[in-house]
């Protein structure tokens, strides 16, 4: 496959929420789709719009199952993310993350293609160092409740980079931030799709702790972009590359935001922390741009306003007639 030719793409979790958007990217690209997923936390209606695309192709499978297709590149991206749904069923993630990544590298290895991984901040933990540059190790919890994910993605990590080290296979890792937009699942208990529905519903906000904990929240167009040029960097690029919005809100400012953007008649009511809940968290991302010109450009009350949109519009055709 030369450069600049149409290529064949292997998107595991291509039906979950940023799986679907980096597709219609993809797509839009000129290339051709294998989208792989199980259908765990991801869903047909995020894919609706490719299914009849001659281009795009819908394989229900997985991941922690030998997968034997023939493509030009992997995007792996298969793992549910939201404590919620990673948690139901832990040793599943642990599972998805680990094994699912042993058979995409063999996968890649076999075809001699570039892979890449979607790893998170949360290899981060509860850091003591903030922000968080790609050169910390983090503080994690190897035995909690998100030590599945946690663990399972740290451990995701570590074969991705043996597998470039002794079989010189090209990687690309990116450590996510928390990503925000349209097709969030709506029961994924994750903040940003909770409060906008409650206040969608004038139900109560849930605001876990006191609210002062922070997350940096990112527009998922523009994380999608960072992913996208991440892929096109050369074969001397294997991450760990942060990729994530630099702007910290406290979780409280983001529900009164809510309020203040759907013009709700919710109220904050206080619930219980989590366990092991971040005290904080922040991409530090030069390396991102120094290496991809990339930086977020959507600020969060833009994307907070297109994602009100979309579960509004969501609410409105799921509602029973
Ligand atoms: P998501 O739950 O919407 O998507 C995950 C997709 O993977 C779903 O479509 C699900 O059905 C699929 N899947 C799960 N287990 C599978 C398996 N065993 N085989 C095949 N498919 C499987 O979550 P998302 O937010 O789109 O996250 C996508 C990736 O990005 C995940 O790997 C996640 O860990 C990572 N990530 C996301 C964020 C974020 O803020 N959204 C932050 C950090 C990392
Ligand atoms: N694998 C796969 N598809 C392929 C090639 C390999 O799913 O096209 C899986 C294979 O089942 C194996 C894993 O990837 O479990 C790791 O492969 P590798 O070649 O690295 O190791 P080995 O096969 O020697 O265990
Ligand atoms: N959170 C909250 N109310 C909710 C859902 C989440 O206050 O209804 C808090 C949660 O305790 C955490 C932050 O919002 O401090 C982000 O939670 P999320 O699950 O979205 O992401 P993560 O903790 O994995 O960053």
């Amino acid at each position: 496959m030369r450069y600049g030719e149409t290529k064949r793409i292997l998107v595991t979790g291509g039906a979950g929420f940023l799986g679907s958007h980096l597709c219609d990217r993809l797509i839009l690209q000129g290339h051709e789709v294998l989208c792989v997923d199980n259908l765990f936390t991801g869903s047909r209606r995020n894919i609706a719009h490719l299914l009849g695309h001659g281009r795009f192709e819908f394989m229900r499978h997985d991941v922690t199952f030998p997968l034997h297709v023939e493509v030009d590149e992997i995007y792996n991206l298969a793992c549910p993310a939201s404590p919620v749904h990673y948690q139901f069923d832990p040793v599943q993630t642990a599972k998805t993350s680990v094994i699912g990544a042993i058979n995409m590298l063999g996968l890649a290895k076999r075809l001699k293609v570039k892979v890449f991984q979607a790893s998170t901040s949360e290899v981060y933990g509860d850091p003591e160092v903030h922000p968080q540059p790609e050169t910390y190790w983090g503080r994690v919890n190897p035995i909690g409740h998100r030590s599945c994910y946690d663990e399972g993605k740290r451990c995701a990590e570590t074969l991705f980079f043996d597998y470039h080290r002794q079989h010189g296979l090209a990687i690309k890792v990116a450590r996510i931030f928390n990503t925000y937009g349209p097709r969030m699942h709506p029961n994924d208990g994750r903040v940003v799709s909770n409060f906008v529905l409650q206040a969608l519903l004038d139900e109560d906000i849930t605001l876990y702790g006191d609210g002062s904990q922070t997350r940096a929240f990112c527009y998922v167009d523009d994380l999608i972009e960072g992913v996208l040029r991440l892929m096109a960097t050369g074969l001397e690029v294997t991450g760990p590359v942060n990729l994530g919005n630099p702007g910290e809100f406290s979780i409280r400012q983001l529900a009164e935001l809510v309020i203040e953007l759907t013009g709700s008649r919710s109220r904050i009511v206080f619930q219980p922390l989590p366990p092991d809940d971040p005290r904080q968290r922040r991409p530090e991302i030069d390396r991102a741009k120094a290496l991809l010109d990339w930086e977020p450009t959507v600020p969060l009350r833009d994307g907070l306003v297109r994602t009100i949109d979309y579960f509004d519009r969501f609410l409105g055709e799921t509602a029973p007639a």
